[in-house]
């Protein structure tokens, strides 16, 4: 497992982590002068800009692009939704690939509205990231499939552990060809009792694409908006980085924190300071 002081360019920070207050611009300024190694950009921050000017600017500060977050839903109800979904996750992928990111972060979408039927919107999101891959592959960015905790299943999305992500990524590229893996965020999948298994099947593969940490908070107040700050809360981070570095994973360590009553209200430069020092401290 890597020492991450001797890792520093390891240190990644989703700007999520701010609470998207100020263009990305700023952000990346800030970042830069704290000698951050990579940076997780939301595409709402891009849209209407200058794509090209915002990478170059992320180059020039020598930092790295995981990952542009996220996906549209691929679970409509209806064919035409669902096509329309996979034509703005094709847009995506163009952004993700001008912005310089390896990776597109894939959440897929929870059940269908007004539906029961979990296993139909499963085969729909499978059916949309069958799509996506060739265009993924063209544009040489990978689809990162985030599994989500089961408390989203009905709203956000229907792929819930990491083993059935290796299972969806083994049916859409069985031969390993590439272009789609698993981004793993220990706050939906820390709970998992067949977490060490379905990590070290995933790194057996070459599947593991991005690594999220933040911490879950005991007394959590809001299922989204209150993530903690890691070693503030029940995950133990570092075990889990442990097994994603055993898996062969060698990227960026990535803070993602939405926590809107903390560190959202808390000066971006401190809650920046305070990230850099528990991902030395505590992941
Ligand atoms: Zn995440």
């Amino acid at each position: 497992m890597r020492n991450l002081h001797d890792h520093k360019s390891a240190l990644g920070i989703n700007t999520a982590t701010f609470g998207y207050r100020s263009p990305i611009e700023a952000t990346i300024d800030l970042c830069a002068s704290r000698g951050v190694g990579a940076l997780t950009p939301w595409a709402s921050e891009l849209k209407g800009g200058n794509i090209a000017a915002v990478a170059r600017r992320i180059q020039a500060a020598n930092m790295a692009v995981p990952a542009l977050c996220r996906s549209e839903y691929l679970t409509a109800g209806n064919a035409e939704s669902r096509e329309k979904a996979v034509a703005a996750n094709c847009r995506m992928l163009d952004m993700a690939a001008e912005l310089g990111a390896q990776s597109l972060v894939m959440v897929v979408g929870g059940l269908a509205e007004n539906s029961r039927n979990l296993e139909q919107s499963r085969a729909h999101a499978l059916k949309g990231l069958e799509q996506l891959l060739p265009h993924a592959r063209d544009v040489g960015v990978n689809l990162a499939l985030e599994p989500l905790h089961p408390m989203t299943t009905a709203d956000r999305s229907c792929l819930n552990t990491i083993s059935q992500a290796v299972d969806w990524c083994e049916l859409l590229d069985p031969d390993g060809a590439g272009g789609i893996g698993i981004a793993v965020d220990v706050y939906h999948v820390w709970w998992d009792p067949a977490l060490e298994a379905s990590i070290a099947g995933a790194g057996g593969r070459g599947r593991i694409l991005g690594f999220h940490v933040s911490d879950w908070l005991q007394d959590t107040r809001d299922l989204v908006l209150d993530r903690g700050m890691m070693g503030d809360g029940v995950i133990d981070v570092r075990g889990i980085r442990g097994m994603v570095e055993d898996g062969g994973f060698a990227g960026c360590v990535d803070v993602e924190i939405f926590s809107a009553e903390r560190w959202w209200k808390t000066s971006e430069s401190e809650t920046l300071d305070m990230c850099l020092e528990r991902l030395l401290s505590m992941c």
